[in-house]
């Protein structure tokens, strides 16, 4: 693969990933300031599919909350690039969910808005399943080349920052819920003007609405509207409101106060009071939090005190205002207003509202409402009386700083640890070359051998998945891949030829004619290929290659321009007998003693003792040292001690990530020859890595 291409692929992963990031964390976060307002979508949603029956009631704010958190860690985690292949392939999934559920909703519209990004931003069913098909392209996109994505944090310290978003996005759920939203992006915040947000602009008909009043009496139900209204012989049940026509739908249109039990609209006249209203707003009294009733009723009789409108607004019915006043000594007088408009005004069960002119002043929960000492004076002249007016800005710049300070402090520990590594690894690397450099610099070479495993189609997906993580990850160290015959032409096509090089297994004695089955030196370079592995024990052992046939085979490689990885190593009973030093001595003079000394700066030995190739034995890294020293020592006799000081000498029989580091310390051994750990792109990363300080 060109560089081009790969830096494009790492743009559009990197591209891909920040978008996936900021919408999770967004809509996470969107979420974690108004769980009550996720739990009411959940609830709509129950509801409209008619699970109330078995959904305990606990249920919807407890996934409001799980979700919103889930969004927010993953979106981090996304961010910073933290476990790639476990937070991309959990995008993938939660992508792949939402996508044919947005679907469905899309064609069966149980809820008005879904709801993915809270009031922040309302989106029709059809919008989000275009948003969501988006979305899930560019999962699928970072799942596929989640090694190209880049880490600002390091992998040993990444889980301080999942942990810390997590605790974070709970604690603001908690805060949010226990006092109000964070941030309030309905259009009763504070300071919003309701007069202005109910106008219909000049020439424009407004909607029509119709409310009706389900009004009992000697069990008789009946329904009336605020024409038709009964005398007080009727007892209020509940109130429907329905849009009878359409026209230009003001940001508020469902406002409305009825008094109870007069049924007088006084919604107009709470707007235009001059002076102080306050509102407590108690969407259901049978579900209200009464802990904290006696503030409200010290809170009325200064209301009363000071001439200041208290109502208490509902969606209950009179049985229930009834039983409330009776248990909670309410004095106040009582309206009734829509369920969903009270549960959109103020996100607690009372919670309070003070109004001036039409405008919101003030906004309290029931476990915030005003103490007895903020009662002292009247409104005019007091705090509470206010606007309470805090800029989005402020409020966003508050939250950020709350997150941002501490993660900062997390990251900035995190680089000085990663620092204090560089710093240590440079003083080790500088260590090393030093040493290189009294010795000599030898290449160091870790070689895969395939052998006969993985087919076309197998083997082209290995080949692209190690060209990616080593072109993400660059190696410190020459790496090769020696495949089969028929995979070597379409591995060059994937292979980055800077990163990775490529050779066969074997090549034929002859160099061209009538030898069916066969396959030339000429051919395997025709192919791409760089290398070929000549003379490895399965060869000598299987298909009866002798000194003679293997001396042939390097020359014909070596006149074709291949470099040569030529294997050796003694089987069991010579080892046994003490002989291997001797049979490896004898190997190399059959075959390569021949060769000039130009000719043998091509070759790249391969020190496998039989019994450990493919048998999980594993030659001790003294065992391979002492080797591979004495094949030095021997090819020093033959060609002289620079070609020896020259020469690659790699170890091979069941090497694995977790020796190769001992193997390839030693000063003689310059890499590896690998078999069953070069199939997985890990463990064959592994061994690679282990050149890595
Ligand atoms: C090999 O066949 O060259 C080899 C070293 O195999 P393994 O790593 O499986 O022992």
């Amino acid at each position: 693969m060109n560089k081009a291409k790969h830096k494009l692929r790492w743009l559009a992963v990197n591209v891909c990933r920040i978008v996936l990031a900021v919408t999770f964390v967004f809509s996470g976060f969107v979420k974690i300031v108004d769980p009550k307002g996720t739990q009411y979508k959940f609830v709509d949603y129950i509801q409209a599919f008619g699970w109330e029956a078995w959904v305990p009631e606990f249920v919807p704010l407890a996934l409001a909350i799980s979700l919103a958190v889930f969004e927010f860690c993953v979106g981090i985690n996304m961010f910073f690039g933290m476990r790639r292949r476990f937070t991309s392939w959990l995008y993938l999934l939660f992508m792949l969910v939402m996508t044919p559920l947005t679907l469905y909703l899309w064609l069966t519209n149980p809820v008005e808005d879904c709801g993915c990004f809270g009031d922040a931003i309302t989106l029709t069913h059809a919008e989000t399943f275009i948003k969501n098909i988006v979305l899930l392209l560019m999962s699928w996109v970072v799942f596929r080349y989640f090694r190209l994505m880049t880490r600002f944090i390091s992998e040993r310290n990444q889980w301080t920052i999942s942990l810390y978003s997590i605790v974070f996005g709970l604690i603001l759920a908690c805060v949010s819920l226990y006092r109000l939203p964070v941030f309030d992006f309905r259009p009763y915040h504070v300071g919003a003007d309701l007069k202005a947000a109910m106008e219909i602009p000049e020439g424009l008909e407004g909607p029509v609405y119709e409310t009706t009043f389900v009004m009992e009496k000697d069990g008789v139900r009946e329904e009336f509207t605020l024409e038709d209204y009964p005398d007080d012989t009727w007892t209020f049940i509940e109130s429907k409101t329905k849009m009878v026509s359409e026209g230009f739908i003001p940001e508020i249109h469902d406002f409305s106060i009825i008094l109870t039990p007069e049924g007088e609209d006084i919604t107009m006249n709470v707007l235009a009071d001059t002076s102080y209203t306050f509102l407590l707003i108690a969407p259901h009294l049978e579900e209200a939090d009464d802990s904290n009733v006696d503030r409200i009723n010290e809170l009325y009789d200064y209301c009363v005190e000071h001439q200041y409108a208290f109502y208490c607004l509902t969606a209950s019915g009179d049985e229930m205002i009834e039983t409330w006043k009776e248990l909670e000594g309410a004095d106040y007088p009582f309206a009734i207003a829509d369920d969903i408009t009270l549960k959109t005004i103020v996100r607690s069960n009372p919670g309070l509202v003070l109004l001036k002119n039409g405008v919101v002043y003030n906004k309290w929960s029931c476990n915030t409402l005003p103490t007895s000492d903020q009662l002292n004076a009247p409104l005019e002249q007091s705090l509470m009386g206010r606007l309470q007016l805090d800029s989005r800005l402020m409020v966003t710049l508050r939250v950020l700083l709350w997150f941002l300070i501490p993660l900062r402090l997390v990251v900035f520990a995190d680089r000085i640890w990663v620092g204090s590594k560089l710093y240590k690894r440079m003083k080790h690397r500088k260590k090393i070359n030093n040493l290189l450099k009294t010795r000599k610099m030898r290449k160091k070479i870790v070689a895969g051998n395939w052998k006969m495993n993985l087919n076309l189609q197998e083997g082209v997906a290995l080949a692209t998945e190690l060209n990616e993580a080593l072109t993400a990850d660059k190696p410190n160290c020459d790496v090769v891949i020696c495949t089969p015959f028929i995979h070597l032409a379409s591995v060059a096509n994937v292979l980055d030829t800077n990163i990775i090089g490529l050779g066969a297994e074997n090549c034929a004695d002859k160099e061209q004619g009538a030898y069916t089955g066969e396959v030339s030196a000429a051919m395997v370079k025709s192919s791409g290929a760089q290398y070929v592995i000549l003379a490895h024990s399965a060869r000598r052992a299987y298909y009866g290659e002798t000194a003679e046939i293997l001396k042939e085979k390097v020359n014909l490689a070596l006149a074709n321009g291949l470099k040569v990885i030529f294997c050796i190593g003694e089987v069991l009973e010579e080892r046994e007998a003490e002989k291997q030093n001797e049979v490896v001595k004898e190997q190399l003079a059959g075959s390569l003693f021949d060769l000039t000394t130009e000719q043998f700066s091509n070759i790249i030995l391969a020190y496998e003792p039989v019994w450990a190739i493919g048998t999980g034995k594993t030659a001790t890294a003294e065992q391979a040292e002492e080797m591979h020293a004495f094949i030095r020592a021997t090819i020093a006799e033959q060609f002289g001690a620079e070609a020896a000081e020259n020469v690659s000498i790699l170890y091979g029989g069941s090497c694995k990530p977790s020796n190769a580091k001992e193997i390839f310390a030693k000063p003689n051994v310059d890499g590896g020859l690998i078999g069953g750990a070069a199939l997985k792109c890990a463990d064959f990363k592994g061994i690679i890595d282990a050149w890595k300080a």
